[in-house]
């Protein structure tokens, strides 16, 4: 599947943003596999800011609930997970992006719901790839990051195929993960057929059917043991 350039007029993370300038370090050198494989979960919205509203929840329940069962997956496979939250309270997206930066992520998913399209989205940041050799703008610090975020969701992509759910791949905006310097993609939790999300409460209970979220939770797991292997070998490969 080809990577398209979507225009998301009405995209939960179009809100632009708050914050001052703050620099921070994304040396060219911290792209190597970091030491601690730590998995940075980001369950979106919360508190005032509910998301979309999802049949008969709001989004920012939703991306809690997954956030949790996906904890407990990771963690079953030992692999060490921060959170940006873990109740219903607001986050600012500068804040998710210093809990990541601050973790040193080895990989951060973003975790989101819609009700339109199909299966999974996965979106990287739009920012354009670059090589940064000093000190990086906090708020396009993922520039940095952009070919192993590419790289992740590829992995993620192929889990998830593999578990038989369909995939969308694009890039966009996304305030919070544009100034993480780690590996980051938003997975977007769409119902599982694009018919059943056009039929209103039909789309809502499949949100909460149990099997497919499970597929999706333990796809997403399986690819971050792939990705932890990939590290390894990294690890490995060097002096
Ligand atoms: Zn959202």
């Amino acid at each position: 599947m080809r990577w398209s350039e979507l225009k998301l007029k009405s995209r939960c993370w179009s809100r632009a943003a708050a914050g001052a300038l703050v620099l921070c370090a994304a040396l060219a050198a911290a792209q190597s596999a970091p030491q601690r494989f730590v998995v940075v979960l980001d369950a979106a919205h919360g508190g005032s800011d509910v998301g979309a509203k999802l049949g008969n929840q709001a989004e920012k329940n939703y991306t809690l609930a997954l956030n949790v069962k996906l904890r407990s997956q990771l963690g079953a496979r030992g692999i060490t997970v921060v959170t940006t939250r873990e109740a219903d309270s607001v986050v600012e997206p500068d804040r998710r992006a210093e809990i990541a930066n601050h973790a040193g992520a080895a990989a951060c998913l973003s975790l989101h719901a819609a009700t339109t399209g199909s299966g999974v989205h996965l979106f990287v940041s739009s920012q354009a790839a670059v090589v940064v050799d000093r000190l990086a703008p906090w708020k396009t610090a993922q520039a940095a990051w952009t070919q192993r975020s590419l790289a992740l969701a590829g992995v993620l992509n192929s889990a998830l195929t593999n578990a038989g759910i369909a995939v969308t791949l694009g890039r966009t905006a996304l305030p919070g993960v544009d100034s993480m310097s780690c590996p980051a993609v938003a997975v977007e939790v769409a119902p599982e057929h694009a018919r059943i999300a056009q039929s209103g409460a039909k789309g809502a209970a499949n949100f909460d059917d149990a099997g497919y979220q499970m597929r999706v939770v333990k796809a997403l797991a399986a690819a971050l043991v792939e990705w932890r292997e990939e590290a390894k070998n990294k690890e490995a490969r060097q002096p």
